[in-house]
């Protein structure tokens, strides 16, 4: 289908579906490109975005805290947010067999019971000189290779089953190796006996705006957009032979680029309705073999500024007596997300599919939090409002990179640009997202300059 009857018209500029930071980010480095920036929803910043609550609360997706590491995202972020924002050392913690311990387990055992410290410490130091693994083929197998016996036992598994809601086995080996704090033999006994030294992993410091939650991010990239975002608008269809989509309400509009943040299988039944026989059957049986799983979370607010040794930014909640793998408190972070005197969290629950009863969950969400000292009565609780991310994290099993591969490979031929968290059918953060928004964008760009290339 590539073919000459693809060239955009002389008009056609770009369409971009989904107005998230990576949609967002992709605006506003298209200059004066001309361009349509379409969002279902009725606001931007897709995850990235802060909800008005009752009472005076600003909630965030689940925690969303910026971890930045190139300089051209700092500057970026630094622009747009100017003094509001700032940055913080992380506070987070471990609670499991009744205590709190430091992040990340696996460095700090200490305060455990004795027995499980023994567990973790003799399970890893077996792990990297005495057990001698075959070079594992899934999740499961790589945890118990990198971390031992113990430390997969009390955390790793359990965490990590309640987290994407599937049989470890199902997972590839190594997809989130880049996430997960790899210690030292040295760092794991200092841990072990409570002389941890710093903080470890990808987000031992993150920053984060003083007003407006981060939303306030996605709201200043819009600002600073060429043109606004275009809400209540959803695609219907979209035909690459004609190059132009069909919106709700009967709409056609032509595109010369398309860009896609959207999800990537939901792209592939777009471009199916647009014009069956445009797409190779190998993209829509790839299209269906894409997985993620579903994160329930509800904001919580409460009354009462939070008690001195409760003021954890967030807490990770392995054991299966839980429902949820994490509580993260807003107002921890930022306080003025609460009104004065309250204070507000996240609770996440991963589970395999969308098929949840939230209601179901509140009371064992509430014991939770009672057994974690978070609340104390049932009267401090302001409100517990459930939210559905579908999906949230992408799940990498046998199917997940050839599947994407194909779908990917094949987009790129027609031209168009599916990038982003879900665009690529991916796990990223919010610097990669504005990254990559850059980068579609510089393509378009550089195809407009020469249009030959
Ligand atoms: C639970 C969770 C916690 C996270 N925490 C962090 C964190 O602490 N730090 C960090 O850096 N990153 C975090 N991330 C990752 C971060 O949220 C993403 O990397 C980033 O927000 C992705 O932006 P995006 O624009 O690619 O996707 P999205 O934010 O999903 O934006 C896509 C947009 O497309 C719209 N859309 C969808 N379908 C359609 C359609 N059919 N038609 C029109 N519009 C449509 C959506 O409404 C949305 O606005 C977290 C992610 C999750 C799931």
């Amino acid at each position: 289908m590539n073919s000459e009857s693809n060239a955009p018209g002389p008009r056609a500029g770009t369409v971009i579906l989904g107005a998230g930071l990576t949609g967002l980010s992709c605006a506003v480095h298209l200059d004066d490109a001309p361009y349509r920036l379409i969002e279902r929803s009725d606001g931007v910043g897709g995850l990235a975005r802060t909800h008005r609550r009752p009472h005076g609360f600003l909630c965030d997706g689940t925690g969303h805290w910026l971890h930045l590491r190139q300089d051209w995202t700092k500057a970026l972020v630094r622009r747009l947010l100017g003094d509001s924002l700032t940055a913080r050392a992380r506070r987070a913690r471990v609670f499991s067999q009744g205590v709190y311990t430091e992040y990340p387990f696996q460095a700090n055992t200490y305060g455990l019971p004795k027995e499980v410290i023994e567990a973790c410490l003799t399970g890893f130091i077996k792990a990297r000189y005495e057990e001698q693994r075959p070079e594992p083929t899934n999740y499961a197998e790589w945890v118990r290779k990198e971390f031992g016996e113990g430390i997969s036992t009390h955390f790793m598994f359990p965490y990590n089953r309640k987290i994407y809601g599937v049989p470890l086995e199902t997972l590839a080996a190594d997809f989130a190796a880049k996430y997960i704090p790899r210690p030292s033999l040295e760092d794991v006994v200092r841990g072990a006996i409570g002389r941890s030294r710093e903080a470890l992993g990808y987000n031992a410091t993150f920053v984060y705006p003083t007003h407006g939650g981060i939303g306030a991010l996605s709201e200043a990239l819009h600002a600073n957009a060429k043109r606004r975002a275009e809400f209540h608008r959803t695609p219907q269809r979209i035909d690459l032979s004609t190059r132009s989509l069909r919106l709700d309400g009967g709409e056609e509009v032509p595109f010369g680029d398309l860009v896609s943040t959207i999800p990537l299988p939901t792209l592939v039944e777009l471009l199916v309705a647009g014009c069956p026989t445009s797409v190779p059957s190998m993209v829509v049986d790839a299209a269906r073999r894409l997985r993620a799983n579903t994160v329930l979370y509800f904001d919580i607010a409460l009354k009462g500024a939070p008690k001195a040794n409760q003021d954890h930014h967030w807490i990770y909640v392995p054991e299966p007596e839980f429902p949820f793998y994490r509580v993260g408190s807003y107002s921890a972070v930022e306080p003025s997300l609460a009104p004065p005197g309250h204070r507000s969290y996240y609770v996440e629950i991963g589970h395999e599919n969308d098929h949840i009863e939230p209601s179901r969950l509140e009371q064992p969400v509430l014991d939770g939090l009672k057994k974690l000292g978070i609340v104390e009565r049932d009267e401090d609780v302001l409100f517990m409002i459930p939210n559905v991310l579908s999906p949230a994290y992408v799940l990498f099993d046998d199917a997940y990179a050839d599947a994407r591969r194909t779908i990917l490979d094949w987009l790129e031929t027609e031209r168009v640009i599916s990038v982003g968290r879900y665009g690529r059918w991916q796990y990223n953060a919010m610097e990669d997202a504005l990254l990559e928004g850059r980068e579609a964008a510089e393509r378009i760009l550089a195809r407009t300059r020469s249009p030959s290339a």
